[in-house]
């Protein structure tokens, strides 16, 4: 079969990249090796995080902040079982949703192993081991990430465990041990914390999410210790774990030296995510993967050093995310076109889904200085608005940092309730390259938690935030 583009993996980066290239008129077809279409981010990373992190913090507000509403409960337990079967349910919403995309926008999908025989030619190999041979003028390859293995970690997969078998516990942990304090972590950290489990966190790093601005890791690890008293081991080096049982035994060294041992029922290790790209049969078309983090080299139009043949999303440089990978599968099918799209690398929002949310876009006040350039920072905090004091949401802040001379926006950091949704407000801000006046002076609801970002672009304009 010939086709205009073959795409390798269904994730957000494939599907999306698909669906682009069939809206442009190109007959595209899509390898997919799971039973399921998404990719990691719909069958064990973005949507089931997000699934759990919802039912738990109805648990955890039932449990905790009810009272204070004047509601009371009694006898409220968790029912795991049903919990993870929701989860499942919103995984197989999301993934028919695909399949059904795929079909009306006329894709073929084949389920198997996709792997190059040449730059126009990909085996399919399906479970049952029959083989197929497809053709196309190009090729997108969209493989995603795995979680990264440490060697002196061993994953048993039931008690040391990664973010895949933390989506799909049948109990709740007494003592969970997370070894990693990034996003995936502190995620499913808390929900499990939220859920009642002792939760302790072991990060090398000097701070939890640690490639943010700074300020936004000191008020989360605030907030969390506070709300759901996790525990948190910084600058600490985790040199070991092993399965005694039921048990797990982390081992660690912090910065002075120091030997700590903790011991768990369940330890997830949540240490980044490596390119995956076992199977592709690359060595046939003579390209080499980078020898840190396996990921695929690629031009400024993500193709790669065979014309034709591109590759998107968390297999190639920089932040694995999918709304990054989906904006460069919308950028390739373009290109393929010969249309001339662009995407802003320093506007791609990260966003990490504990409550408080957190969320950033543009430079950090570290990389500001760092690159010394002259800004101004305003920051308003959630004790200040008057719909977070109606809703009991007033940990966090917002703070907008513009450039000192022309008050252009830089960069917006965020950690409050609905962060991740009020972060779009301060991307399309940028886009356009508005001043921190113009957000200043934009009319915001009122009461909503944007009027934080609105404040704290005054606060940055000439520190003229009303109410601080
Ligand atoms: P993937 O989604 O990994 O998809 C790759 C697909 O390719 C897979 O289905 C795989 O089976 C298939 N494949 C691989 N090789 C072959 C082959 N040879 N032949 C056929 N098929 C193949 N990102 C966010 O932006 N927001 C979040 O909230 C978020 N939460 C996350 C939570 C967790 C727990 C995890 C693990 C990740 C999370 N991420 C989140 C990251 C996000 O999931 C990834 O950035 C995103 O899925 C990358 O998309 P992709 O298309 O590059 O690859």
């Amino acid at each position: 079969m010939q086709y205009d583009v073959i795409v390798i993996g269904s994730g957000p980066g494939g599907y999306v990249a698909a669906i682009r290239c069939a809206q442009l008129g190109l007959k595209t077809a899509v390898i997919e090796k799971y039973s399921t279409f998404g990719g990691t981010c719909l069958n064990v990373g973005c949507i089931p995080s997000k699934a759990l992190l919802d039912s738990s913090e109805h648990y955890h507000n039932a449990a905790h902040n009810f009272e204070q509403h004047g509601i009371s409960l009694s006898s409220l337990k968790v029912d795991m079982k049903k919990m993870i079967d929701r989860k499942n349910d919103v995984i197989a919403q999301n993934t028919a949703g695909i399949a059904f995309l795929f079909k009306k926008n006329k894709i073929d999908s084949f389920q198997g192993v996709g792997s190059f025989v040449d730059k126009n030619t990909i085996k399919v190999t399906g479970e049952d081991g029959k083989v197929e041979e497809l053709k196309a003028k190009n090729v997108i390859i969209a493989s995603g990430s795995k979680p990264t293995a440490l060697p002196f970690l061993p994953v048993d997969k039931k008690r040391i465990i990664t973010s895949t078998e933390a989506l799909n516990l049948t109990e709740i942990p007494k003592h969970l041990i997370v070894i990693g304090g990034g996003v995936i972590g502190l995620e499913l950290g808390s929900v499990y914390a939220r859920l009642g489990a002792k939760v302790s966190v072991v990060e090398y790093a000097k701070s939890i999410i640690a490639t943010m601005d700074g300020g936004l890791g000191k008020e989360l690890q605030r907030v969390l210790k506070k709300n759901l008293g996790m525990e948190f081991f910084l600058n600490t080096k985790v040199t070991g774990a092993s399965v005694k049982g039921k048990k797990v035994v982390v081992t660690a060294e912090d910065a002075k030296g120091q030997n700590i041992e903790l011991e768990g029922d369940y330890c997830i290790v949540a240490v980044g995510r490596t390119a995956y790209t076992e199977g592709l049969g690359l060595e046939n078309i003579g390209i080499q993967v980078e020898e840190r983090g396996n990921k695929i080299p690629v031009n400024e139009h993500l193709e790669t050093s065979v014309a034709g043949v591109y590759a998107i999303g968390d297999v190639i440089k920089g932040a694995m995310l999918a709304h990054k990978a989906e904006d460069e599968g919308i950028y390739v099918a373009e290109r393929i076109v010969g249309q001339k799209p662009h995407i802003d690398y320093n506007l791609i929002p990260g966003v990490v889904y504990t409550w408080p949310e957190v969320a950033s876009v543009g430079k950090t006040e570290e990389q500001l200085k760092e690159e010394g350039k002259k800004y101004k920072a305003g920051s308003f905090s959630f004790k200040a608005s008057g719909r977070a004091k109606a809703s009991g949401d007033t940990d966090g802040f917002i703070k907008v940092l513009a450039d000192a001379d022309t008050d252009e926006v830089l960069g917006v950091h965020m950690i409050g309730p609905r962060a991740a949704d009020m972060i779009a407000e301060a991307v399309v801000a940028m886009e356009y390259r508005a001043s921190a006046e113009d957000i200043g002076r934009i009319c915001h609801a009122h009461p909503t938690f944007t009027e934080a970002l609105k404040e704290a672009a005054l606060a940055a304009t000439a520190n003229r935030a009303i109410h601080a």
